[in-house]
């Protein structure tokens, strides 16, 4: 929505509200002058009215509600002559003439009292009068108003109907920057999400919305709510960029490693070929040299076969409770004659009880075997292999460290990525540079994890977690 539109709906909003204010004002007013016109119509305020006050045993007539004003009560016989007064009575006139007290009932302006009568009748059958007289000054208000009741409704409407225009032009001012500020403040913050969605829709998705508004305005919860999404989205994007480097990377590690072995065989095959090589024993050289080489290709293929049938969607465990213990001493076992041909200084040290797990046994043991057999190939003579298992409530830890050369530290960073060699010139025939990665991935499988759990020059430490009870991909 532009600003501008904003804009003019607030002002419309506004200009309805107003007039929807006048419109009660009006009907309130309307009410409230009606309300004044029969008051002042049926005269001075009730408390001060004869007919109001007067009781049929007169002697029980009450004048607390004109005794502030200093008024009283006479009751008058018929020959209108002052039988009882209630109250104090503050003049001396004791008997009125018919003509007298209906002159005074006009309430002149130069009476000292006000005067109202009510007859009315006795239990016993006797109709008197009853007067309440209160002294001029104390309803002079009362009066004035209604005297001029007329006159000042015409006054106040006039002012009012005056006033009507000179109000409108800062009324209408009012709603003009009023809904031009409001628009501001929804336009603004409007105007940077909708920027911001620009930008991410770009691509960039580095973009995070920054808006001043309130904590618990729904401005910030869409910035929040924004910024989340593209905290998600960059991360999944770096992680595609990744993915994507590291598939380019191996493709291109994949060609290098079939290309040396395969170019060597060419090599070979066509100075046999093309009878270069006499000698009985070079030929018998060269036939070992190719059979070597296309071993070395079709264990690359192999492995590389292995590796990517891991993300194979069919790809599954057939796991079975074992202990791991006896796995591990089976795993020692199975490496003890190359480590005994390297002198290798060996330390296990494992539970005297049986530490139960589901695994399934052909492919730990490879990912075990990876870890084991690279302790030997990459280590001299002597080293210290320490081989640990610990366990805890909640989940069981294989540590296999040893104090040898250490991994590279060029390479530590991505050991478990595939291809990833110590020999990064890819100059040895020695490894593939999946053997980790391999074994990381069906630690995986197990639910657990295997890290770098410490490397150094001189140390080298991997560690495979288990969590008791986790997720593992077994076969159905
Ligand atoms: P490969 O052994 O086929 O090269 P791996 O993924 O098994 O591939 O190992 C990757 C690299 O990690 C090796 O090339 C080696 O440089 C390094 N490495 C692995 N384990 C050790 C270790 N215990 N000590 C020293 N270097 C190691």
């Amino acid at each position: 929505m532009k600003p501008k539109k904003i804009h003019s709906t607030l002002m419309w909003n506004y200009t309805f509200f107003i007039i929807l204010i006048s419109l009660i004002l009006t009907a309130a007013l309307t009410y409230l002058f009606s309300e004044i016109d029969s008051r002042m119509k049926e005269g001075v305020s009730p408390v001060y009215r004869a007919k109001d006050l007067v009781n049929e045993s007169y002697r029980d007539i009450s004048i607390e509600d004109i005794k502030p004003s200093g008024g009283w009560v006479e009751i008058l016989n018929e020959q209108k002559k002052v039988i009882h007064v209630i109250g104090v009575k503050k003049d001396d006139l004791y008997t009125y003439s018919e003509q007298e007290l209906y002159e005074k009932l006009d309430n002149p302006e130069s009476q000292e009292f006000y005067y109202s009568i009510a007859p009315f009748t006795t239990p016993r059958g006797r109709e008197l009068l009853c007067l309440v007289k209160i002294p001029r000054d104390s309803i002079t208000i009362q009066v004035h108003l209604f005297k001029n009741y007329e006159q000042t409704v015409s006054e106040v409407t006039t002012t009012i109907l005056k006033a009507i225009p000179i109000l409108l032009i800062p009324i209408a001012l009012m709603i003009f920057l009023f809904s031009h500020w409001t628009a501001k403040r929804i336009s603004r913050p409007l105007k940077t999400i909708t920027e911001g969605l620009k930008k991410m829709r770009d691509g960039e998705y580095d973009t995070r919305l920054v808006l001043d508004v309130k904590a618990e305005s729904e401005f910030a919860k869409i910035r929040d709510a924004f910024n989340y999404m593209a905290d998600r989205l960059e991360k999944t994007e770096q992680e595609n960029q990744k993915l994507e480097e590291s598939k380019q990377r191996m493709l291109v590690d994949i060609s290098h490693d079939l290309k040396t072995p395969i170019t060597s065989i060419q090599g070979y095959a066509r100075a046999l070929n093309e009878g270069m090589v006499n000698d009985k024993d070079k030929t018998q050289r060269y036939l070992n040299l190719i059979y070597d080489k296309s071993v070395r290709v079709t264990s690359l293929i192999n492995t590389l076969f292995e590796f990517l049938m891991m993300d194979d969607s069919d790809y599954h465990l057939s796991t079975q409770e074992a202990d791991l213990c006896e796995f591990l001493r089976e795993m020692v076992l199975g490496h003890f004659d190359e480590m005994e041909e390297k002198n290798f200084d060996l330390h296990v040290h494992l539970p005297q009880t049986e530490v139960l797990y589901p695994i399934d046994q052909k492919q730990l043991s490879r990912a075990v075997s990876n870890i084991l057999s690279n302790a030997v190939k990459y280590n001299p003579e002597g080293t210290k292999l320490r081989i640990e298992l610990m366990e805890t409530e909640d989940s069981v830890q294989i540590e296999i460290g040893d104090d040898g050369v250490g991994i590279p530290e060029n390479v530590r960073q991505n050991i478990f990525d595939p291809f990833t060699r110590g020999d990064t010139a890819r100059k040895s025939d020695g490894g593939t540079g999946l053997g980790l990665s391999i074994s990381k991935k069906i630690v995986e499988k197990h639910g657990g994890s295997l890290c770098l759990l410490e490397s150094s020059v001189e140390r080298t430490i991997f560690a495979i977690h288990l969590p008791k009870g986790g997720e593992m991909l077994v076969a159905s």
